[in-house]
């Protein structure tokens, strides 16, 4: 059966995004990825997702017009046959116009018990563009819970909040716990666990349709990791690293992100049980067929070997434990 299924066309699951409306959104996906945006303020692209709250079609080949979340429940021997409840993995697009609300995510532990058996959230940012001045929330300057809390409790967010100058090429990890915000100007490719459990902490004091949006003190003050990580070890810079290579960008027990900057040709074995990759620079091909700037797709289980060719810079992810 996967056999005949892989017979027709490339095997590959191109996706078609799902494109997302945030009051910090803007236009630039479509100038820069070449994307028929459905509205202004589009602020996510989810480009790989089987998540209710925006389930990507097959745009093309054997499975064209089934849903990612239908293809892991009906054909799971393209993703190994491996073992989650969905698929566990959610790769996005974030065009940050205006700055994000301050937020925390909440581990799977704290999620199972708060959120109804939810899972919580790890996520990692690729920086894709940004100004020259731009900077990321990464962590806080509170050196106990106690004084977490009353620096939250005042307001004072100036001292509490801990911003990083940063860098286009700039890769940057968020453990739950991290309190963490998008600046605007920033054009981030994110690779999370595919959950939706946020809790924002602060949110500018501002206004959407007239009023504030909800804020989550209490589990955000429960969740958030004190101290914060060391500055050194949350960005890391990937320029300079070596083309036509798999530069392994984070390796934990929910994903493994990679960065590969194709130079004419490269080829690699997909031995994992499914791998993502999205197209964040450049065009070419994958074994013969044409790829370019903004594709999002899945090399599915044994499809062996991926041949890449063009000038491209691609990050790609699979799922579970290294
Ligand atoms: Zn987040």
């Amino acid at each position: 059966m996967s056999q005949e299924n892989l017979k027709e066309g490339t095997g590959i699951l191109f996706l078609e995004p799902v494109f997302k409306k945030m009051v910090w959104g803007g236009e630039r996906m479509g100038e820069e990825f070449h994307y028929e945006l459905p509205s202004d303020h589009i602020g996510e692209c989810w480009g790989i997702s089987a998540h209710p709250h925006g389930d990507c079609i097959v745009r093309e080949g054997y499975y064209k017009g089934k849903k990612l979340s239908e293809l892991w429940a009906e054909q799971p021997q393209l993703f190994g046959n491996y073992k989650a409840e969905g698929f566990p993995l959610l790769i996005k697009i974030i065009d940050a116009k205006q700055d994000l609300s301050i937020q925390v995510h909440p581990d799977d532990a704290y999620a199972k018990v708060e959120e109804n058996g939810s899972l919580g959230k790890t996520e990692c940012w690729y920086v894709v563009d940004c100004g020259e001045d731009a900077g990321l929330v990464i962590g806080h300057n509170a050196d106990s819970k106690e004084q977490m809390r009353e620096m939250i409790e005042k307001g004072q967010w100036k001292e509490f909040l801990r911003e990083l100058p940063v860098h286009k090429g700039d890769f940057i990890q968020i453990d739950p716990g991290t309190v963490h915000a998008i600046k605007g100007g920033l054009m981030i490719l994110e690779t999370q666990q595919s959950s939706d459990i946020t809790y924002r902490l602060y949110d500018y004091g501002r206004l959407v349709d007239g009023k504030p949006r909800e804020l989550h003190l209490a589990k955000s003050m429960d969740v958030i990791t004190v101290p914060a990580k060391d500055v050194s070890s949350s960005v890391k810079s990937t320029l300079g690293l070596p083309e036509n290579t798999m530069n392994v960008l984070e390796a934990n027990q929910y994903y493994t992100v990679w960065k590969i900057d194709v130079k004419k040709e490269f080829s690699l074995e997909q031995g994992y049980p499914f791998m993502n990759m999205s197209v964040i620079e450049g065009d070419g091909m994958i074994n013969g067929q044409k790829i370019k700037k903004g594709d999002h797709f899945v090399v599915p289980s044994g499809f062996g070997k991926v041949e890449l060719q063009g000038d491209l810079c691609l990050i790609a992810s699979a799922a579970g434990a290294r």
